[in-house]
């Protein structure tokens, strides 16, 4: 990697897909800034294991959706480093179906997935127009593309990212800042596993659910110099599950 390449901040990374793309883009020689809320004992178990592979692990735990709590931690940061990337992969779920979900099931989805948007990529778009280079990857989810029942505020969410990275793509193109999506279908983390797989299997045509490692391969592509000329794409990992 190029030397000016080397930070990539990953929102909600103490687990999962978040993890695996820390670990990846470590692997590929980037300084991880790793956020998170809650998990601290993985998110410390990360660093540490980043660190062993000699690459840096800033730690900045806090909730995605406090835009002061998100700006007392990276204003000082962004101050003295600017991160090539912004990799947007944090989510949570609230599935119910619409006529029984409550306000705050909806707003917890919207302001986790899509207000932290807004919030992040304007901190970071911001100090990478200063520098003219930057990727921004938003991690988006079949079930956008699909619909699902019991998901319409998260399917909202992730529709909306993706009508938000296009835009900024539009917004940004020119500063040679480039915007893309990857768009994850069943991936073997903790948020499917009260999910009825038995059921959803015979759906997706490779018959079999994801890895948290084949995502992150395709967040490392768009990282690299392989992706320069790309911007504005969604990339689905998903097995053919929706084509
Ligand atoms: P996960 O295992 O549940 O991990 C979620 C991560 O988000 C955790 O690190 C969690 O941190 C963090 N997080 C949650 N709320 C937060 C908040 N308010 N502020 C900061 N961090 C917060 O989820 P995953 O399966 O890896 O999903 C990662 C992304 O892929 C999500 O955007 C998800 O929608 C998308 N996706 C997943 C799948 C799938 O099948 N797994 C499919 C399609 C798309 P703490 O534990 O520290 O709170």
């Amino acid at each position: 990697m190029e030397s000016e390449r080397q930070i990539v901040f990953i929102s909600g990374a103490s687990r999962g897909i978040g993890a695996a793309i820390a670990r990846c883009l470590a692997g590929a020689g980037f300084d991880i800034w790793l956020n998170y809320h809650t998990s601290q004992d993985s998110a410390e178990a990360l660093k540490a294991e980043i660190e062993e592979k000699g690459r840096c692990c800033t730690l900045l735990p806090f909730d995605v959706t406090d835009e002061k709590a998100a700006h007392d931690a990276l204003e000082p940061m962004l101050s003295t480093n600017v991160p090539f990337g912004f990799v947007h992969n944090v989510g949570i779920t609230r599935d119910t179906l619409l006529p029984m979900m409550r306000r705050d099931e909806w707003d917890a989805v919207i302001d986790v997935h899509l207000t932290s948007f807004f919030i992040l990529a304007r901190l970071f778009s911001k100090v990478m127009i200063s520098k003219r280079r930057g990727r921004i990857i938003s991690i988006a989810s079949v079930s956008c593309g699909t619909g699902q029942a019991g998901q319409t505020n998260y399917a909202a969410a992730k529709a909306g990212l993706i009508g938000a990275s296009k835009s900024l793509a539009r917004e940004l193109a020119r500063r040679n800042i480039l915007v893309n999506v990857v768009s994850p279908g069943l991936i073997d983390t903790d948020m499917i596993k009260d999910l009825p797989l038995d059921k959803i299997m015979p759906l997706i045509p490779m018959n079999r659910i994801g890895t948290v490692e084949e995502v992150a391969g395709v967040v490392r592509f768009l990282l690299s110099k392989d992706a320069d000329y790309i911007t504005g794409q969604v990339i689905s990992v998903n097995g053919g599950l929706y084509m």
